[in-house]
């Protein structure tokens, strides 16, 4: 998830385009860069790391120009380094480019190039959107650019500059965010408001494949025939704080909001094309007789759930330890066994220390993680990344969803391998995940009764989530975000504990949580709402089989069908929110709660 921005006009683009990175910078900073033009060409700045670092290098060697893009990178293909630094430029440095998105058949376009004598310089699949762009110019930058995006699959936000056509910056996105936005200085691209807010509060949002072409003076824009289509402009009217964050009130709402976009990129990284799909089609799981998922927070909660994906369909016993208990537990693992490591950060050090435990005792050790070049990235055998972006708030949301779905991909692809499902088993349970991200947008339909629910909630000294099977690993989840951010106490139990100890807990007025996505359970989870519900418990039932009909004490959000073991994925999006209201209710600082740290890199 990178950030880009470009300007064009009458003042030097230098300042305007490092001060707007500034503000992108939650999108990515694995490095920087900037791409000016003016009378004698190009002149490119980029390196690996902060902004700061590129800031440094412009202040030392100084550039200047009335036309540039710049980019602060969250890496996707190929490592954080200089090279891979956004921008890119063709061989002959004739277009530049910078990009925000993923090239899906970028390996097809740059065998196809080299065969034709183009020189790639790095691992990016951004690159071949320059050298291709090289190869198709004819003259005519719109008619290029067209042919380009026909040539990409995959997502992307583009800003352009060509050597031959000086004055016009051109962009155009499918599938990621881009702004354009106008002023009496210049115009801009951004990939986001708070980008452009300082200079201008008037914008057009791009759609997919729109071409917009800026010039000092005006925007002019284009269809994918290179026809002229109007455009009306709007006016912004957030505060930048509230901008930085898309105009919701918190990083944590914007980034559950976000979770369609991030699963359907994590789930086209393990199942298109790209380092996931290449590691999944190569793994070889039949020599392990054993799995153990270890992890700490919600990343062991995700363990959790994928534990009964992984029995149910590889029929091999996964075991789920929490990170800080494994480390020191004197584990039976050896060769034959898969350790599991998942971490957003790849930094937690609880997670860190399992993985070396394990590599010293000879398992085999699989990472799930979010932050390239990461320590558990570096040092595990293998690694799957999940497609995130930055996660900013502390309470994790997007990046727990991504590593659910890396989890039920990992385990259907290992029970094909092991033969434990056919061919066509396979192809379902897939398209049942890749159906994921659409049936995730539904949810969001929930978001004013469960603003409404969560506003009657906040009295609450406690909270009970209850749930079976895969339902009950789902509302550990759930029970950890209300306590995380809205600091009421909550405990997940399975249903069928309830009557060993408990429902002693239960009296007039306890919220309980339920949740019910099989069928099969539904019986018996049922019984324990009633349980409770007799003994004065409120209840908010969430699920896709519920056959009850609501009254003042039973409360229900349906939603949408799926395979049971791909359930919580959705179930878990209507349990952020429940949390992310309660805590908002209670007007606490729900990005950045007390006592917590993003990335827990001590003991
Ligand atoms: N795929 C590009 C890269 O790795 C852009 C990354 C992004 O936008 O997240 O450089």
């Amino acid at each position: 998830m990178c950030g880009i921005i470009g300007y064009v006009g009458y003042e030097d683009a230098v300042p305007i385009i490092l001060d707007g990175l500034k503000k992108l910078e939650y999108r990515g900073y694995d490095s920087a860069g900037i791409a000016v033009m003016d009378d004698q060409g190009f002149s490119v700045v980029k390196q690996k790391g902060r902004l700061t670092a590129l800031e440094e290098l412009v202040r030392k060697s100084p550039i200047a120009g009335y036309m540039g893009i710049g980019h602060t990178r969250w890496a996707t293909h190929g490592e954080p380094s200089d090279i891979n630094s956004h921008p890119h430029l063709g061989s002959k440095n004739k277009i530049a480019i910078v990009h925000n998105g993923i090239i899906e058949n970028f390996k097809q376009i740059k065998e196809r190039l080299e065969q034709k004598g183009t020189v790639f310089v790095s691992q990016t699949d951004s690159e071949v959107i320059a050298q291709l762009a090289e190869h198709y110019y004819n003259g005519d930058i719109i008619d290029t650019v067209i042919r380009v995006t026909n040539a990409l699959e995959g997502s992307y936000a583009l800003g352009i500059m060509c050597i031959d056509e000086p004055g016009k910056l051109i962009a155009v996105k499918k599938d990621n965010p881009l702004i354009v936005g106008i002023s009496d200085k210049g115009n801009f691209i951004a990939s986001d408001v708070p980008a452009v807010l300082a200079h201008t509060n008037k914008v057009y949002y791009m759609n997919d494949k729109e071409i917009a072409v800026l010039t000092k003076d005006g925007v002019s824009f284009f269809n994918t025939d290179n026809e002229p289509i109007e455009k009306t402009p709007e006016t912004i009217t957030w505060s930048i704080d509230s901008a930085e964050k898309g105009g919701y009130e918190h990083f944590m709402l914007k980034e559950i909001m976000e979770q369609p976009r991030v699963l359907k990129d994590t789930i086209n990284s393990a199942l298109r094309s790209g380092e996931n799909k290449n590691l999944l089609d190569s793994l070889d799981i039949t020599r392990f007789n054993r799995i153990v998922i270890t992890a700490c927070g919600s990343a062991y909660n995700a363990g959790m759930v994928a534990k009964y994906v992984f029995e149910r369909l590889c029929r091999i016993s996964v075991d789920v330890e929490l990170a800080s208990e494994f480390r020191y537990k004197d584990p039976i693992i050896d060769e034959n066994t898969l350790v599991i490591l998942v971490s957003q950060s790849g930094e937690t050090a609880d997670t860190i220390a399992a993985m070396r435990e394990a590599k010293s005792r000879g398992a085999y050790t699989l990472s799930i993680v979010n932050v390239i070049g990461s320590t558990i990235a570096k040092e595990s055998d293998a690694t799957l990344y999940t497609l995130a972006g930055p996660e900013i708030a502390v309470a994790t949301t997007k990046a727990f969803s991504a590593q659910l779905v890396l989890l039920y991909i990992l385990a259907v692809r290992f029970a094909h391998k092991l033969k434990r499902i056919t061919d066509d088993q396979q192809e379902e349970l897939l398209s049942e995940i890749a159906a994921l991200p659409d049936k995730s947008y539904e949810l969001f339909e929930h978001v004013d009764f469960i603003q409404k629910y969560a506003s009657n909630c906040v009295g609450y000294k406690s909270i009970f989530f209850i749930g079976r099977n895969i339902d009950y690993a789902i509302s550990m989840e759930g029970s950890l975000k209300l306590k995380e951010i809205s600091y009421i106490h909550s405990e997940a139990y399975a249903g069928g504990e309830l009557k060993h100890g408990t429902i002693s807990l239960i009296e007039e007025g306890t919220l309980v949580v339920a949740i019910s996505c099989s069928e099969k359970l539904y019986g018996k989870i049922y019984s324990n709402v009633e349980q409770v519900i007799s003994r004065g418990a409120r209840v908010l039932f969430i699920g896709n089989c519920i056959q009850a009909i609501p009254d003042d004490r039973l409360s229900i959000i349906e939603i949408p069908k799926v395979n049971e073991l791909f359930s919580p994925s959705l179930s878990v999006i209507v349990l952020q929110l429940f949390s992310y209201y309660v805590a908002a209710n209670k007007g606490l600082d729900i990005d950045k709660p007390r006592n917590l740290a993003k990335s827990v890199t001590v003991e």
